[in-house]
């Protein structure tokens, strides 16, 4: 078949790469001048699947208002006023029942543990190095903040996924390099999980889709899919572009394309924020990828330089960059590792990702016959890229998939 992919980040050039290893012809359309430009490109880089899990779990509803009574909170709300947001809200907030807690947390974890069996396959195949490390801790602040997380503990236990609870002098003992001076109760520490520079691994992928014969457009801005005798048009500018199928990896700003086509699914785009230090005393730097569970921010190294990223703000319209947000990010990386980088002269960025109100992803057919989705994977998207991309292809290719894929197509929203 042809096959057109919209959309070239990190989602998009695997969905390519593996339609065109299944044997596609391939098109990829990009309204961008290269491939992962926009969430793809200031990713915090944590590929741990085992910590993938929902935004919508126990005890979050109530801990919101807190939250955004924060200086320094990790979420900012804004156009609180419009009903598309209350909408989601409301949903998002039912999905924090505990049961559907587990089922979300159980369907993300199964495509990025997945993705992570695939990321391996790839690495090995074409020796990939796109600065990976291995190791992933979770640090808690205080007891209560340990407390909370209970449910997730238990998910990993019940789960039989490698973890340690650890208390504060063992945090201390695995980071060396930690702030003693910084307030810490505990840590959760995922010694398998990875982490990796997203961009730099969607180029090489990108190549060796090139080399398979897949075309990539730039400056392609697809503006609506219809439907078509032979599968589908895609209009572009003035022109109509024909294919077998499109699958649509549009990350952000799907609801576009979608809506046209009678699907109107409760996406929301979310903007996180990533700042990134070049390292100035390799001693001080962490050794895993950590998670600030209290400020939700990330710090993680790319050969020698830092990511910090985090606060996710919901219904931001405009370009602009909140202040307290890129604050938050320098304040958590100071916390920690104050003599690892030239934080004064850190670069902020932000982007956006799109999030269902379970948090699970959006993989496979839809009710349009040819119009396939890989879209939504939220916060994790980079963790379950590689693996997401296998399913959508197989799913096109109509051959049977590595894993389960029921609940993860957009049928769960259309009845
Ligand atoms: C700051 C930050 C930190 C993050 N940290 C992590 C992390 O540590 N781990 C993790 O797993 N995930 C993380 N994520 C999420 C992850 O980066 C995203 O889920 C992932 O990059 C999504 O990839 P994508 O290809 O779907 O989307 P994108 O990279 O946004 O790509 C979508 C592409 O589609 C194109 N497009 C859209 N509409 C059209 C159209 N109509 N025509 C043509 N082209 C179109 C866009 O230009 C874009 O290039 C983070 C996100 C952000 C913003």
């Amino acid at each position: 078949m042809q096959v057109a992919v919209i959309g070239a980040g990190v989602v998009g050039v695997c969905t390519a790469y593996f339609l065109a290893e299944a044997g596609h012809e391939v098109v990829v359309m990009e309204r961008r001048n290269n491939i992962a430009e926009e969430a793809s490109f200031g990713d915090a880089g944590i590929l741990a699947a085992d910590a993938v899990a929902p935004w919508a779990a126990p005890g979050m509803p109530k801990s919101l208002f807190s939250l955004l009574m924060k200086p320094e909170s990790p979420l900012f709300l804004n156009r609180t006023w419009d009903p598309a947001l209350w909408s989601w809200m409301r949903r998002w907030v039912k999905e924090c029942d505990i049961e559907r807690y587990r089922h979300n947390r159980r369907l993300m974890h199964r495509v990025a543990a997945y993705s992570q069996e695939v990321m391996q396959y790839l690495r090995d195949r074409h020796q990939l190095d796109y600065e990976q490390t291995t190791g992933y801790l979770q640090v808690y602040r205080t007891e209560r903040e340990l407390q909370q997380a209970k449910a997730a503990f238990d998910f990993l236990t019940e789960s039989g996924i490698r973890h340690d609870i650890l208390a504060m002098e063992d945090v201390r003992l695995l980071e060396p390099a930690l702030n003693s001076s910084a307030r810490l109760a505990g840590g959760l520490h995922l010694p398998q999980a990875e982490s990796g520079n997203c961009p730099l691994f969607a180029r090489q992928i990108r190549q060796l889709a090139q080399a398979m014969g897949v075309e990539f457009h730039f400056g392609c801005d697809v503006k609506a899919i219809h439907q078509s005798y032979r599968g589908v048009l895609m209009q572009v500018d003035d022109l109509n572009l024909s294919a077998d199928a499109v699958v649509l990896a549009t990350g952000a700003d799907s609801a576009a394309l979608l809506a046209p086509l009678g699907m109107r699914l409760p996406t929301q785009p979310v903007r996180y924020y990533a700042a990134t230090a070049t390292i100035r005393n390799f001693e001080s730097v962490p050794l895993n990828a950590l998670m600030d569970e209290t400020y939700k921010t990330s710090i993680a190294r790319m050969g020698n330089r830092i990511r910090i990223a985090g606060t996710a703000e919901l219904g931001a319209r405009t370009a602009t960059q909140r202040e307290a947000a890129l604050n938050t990010l320098l304040k958590v990386a100071y916390d920690w590792f104050p003599d690892a980088c030239h934080y004064n002269a850190a670069t902020f960025w932000s982007g956006n990702s799109l999030m269902l109100p379970d948090g699970v992803p959006l993989i496979g057919s839809t009710s349009i016959r040819n119009v396939f989705l890989n879209i939504g994977h939220g916060t994790a998207g980079w963790a379950m890229a590689a693996g997401a991309g296998k399913l959508a292809a197989d799913i096109v290719s109509e051959r049977a998939t590595d894993i389960a894929v029921d609940g993860l197509s957009s049928l769960r929203y259309q009845h």
